[in-house]
């Protein structure tokens, strides 16, 4: 598992923590080290730009991002290779599911936009692991959609840089980022390297 910096509640996990999109005792072991209740607010992820507001846990619905006022009530992302972004304001967090399909959606963009419009500017951003620039090779046809975000993989083809389009999203949001790519680094689940039904979690929460 890895935390995010300082006392805003971020935290994503890893291969190591289990399969918590279904594993619920995976899920309550990492509730249970973060401090946090194991019922989660979730979405039904589809890879597009739809928001919600979160009062309770539990699926709220075909969505790929979701926020909340209420206290103690985490929000997650499944992802295995997607990105997991959380975005910390003052008195809410949000939590939003970008693969390439979301970002291009604007997925970050509209959960930012919702959140500020209900009076919550995010200041703050954290990127969990994902399949980075070094691993995510494409073709021409998605590559169109990130002018000036393409770049090569590790062995020298086409690929998108994920994380730079999502930062594109922020604006002046500070943005800080776990750095590992899902698809080389050790430990993580990926479903373009295995195909994994497994997923690790992007979970935040207001302390
Ligand atoms: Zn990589």
């Amino acid at each position: 598992m890895i935390v995010g910096p300082g006392r805003e509640g971020a935290a994503f996990t890893d291969g190591g923590d289990g399969d918590v999109g279904k594993d619920l005792e995976a899920r309550r072991a990492v509730s249970s080290s973060l401090g946090i209740s194991p019922e989660w607010a979730t979405v039904r992820q589809v890879h597009g730009s739809r928001v919600f507001e979160a009062n309770s846990p539990g699926a709220l619905g075909e969505g790929d991002a979701l926020w909340t006022t209420e206290p103690g009530l985490p929000l997650a992302i499944l992802t295995a290779d997607c990105l997991g972004v959380v975005l910390h304001a003052r008195g809410a967090v949000g939590v939003a599911h970008a693969g390439w399909r979301g970002a291009a959606a604007g997925v970050v963009a509209a959960l930012r936009g919702a959140m500020t419009a209900g009076g919550a500017s995010p200041h703050r951003a954290s990127i969990g692991p994902g399949i980075r620039a070094c691993c995510f090779e494409v073709g021409d046809e998605v590559a169109g959609i990130f002018p000036g975000r393409v770049a090569a993989t590790s062995w020298g083809t086409t690929s998108v840089d994920l994380v730079a389009a999502v930062r594109d999203q922020l604006d002046d949001v500070k943005v800080w980022s776990v750095g590992r790519c899902t698809f080389h680094d050790d430990g993580m689940f990926s479903h373009r390297r295995e195909r994994t039904e497994s997923r690790m979690a992007a979970i935040g929460w207001l302390p």
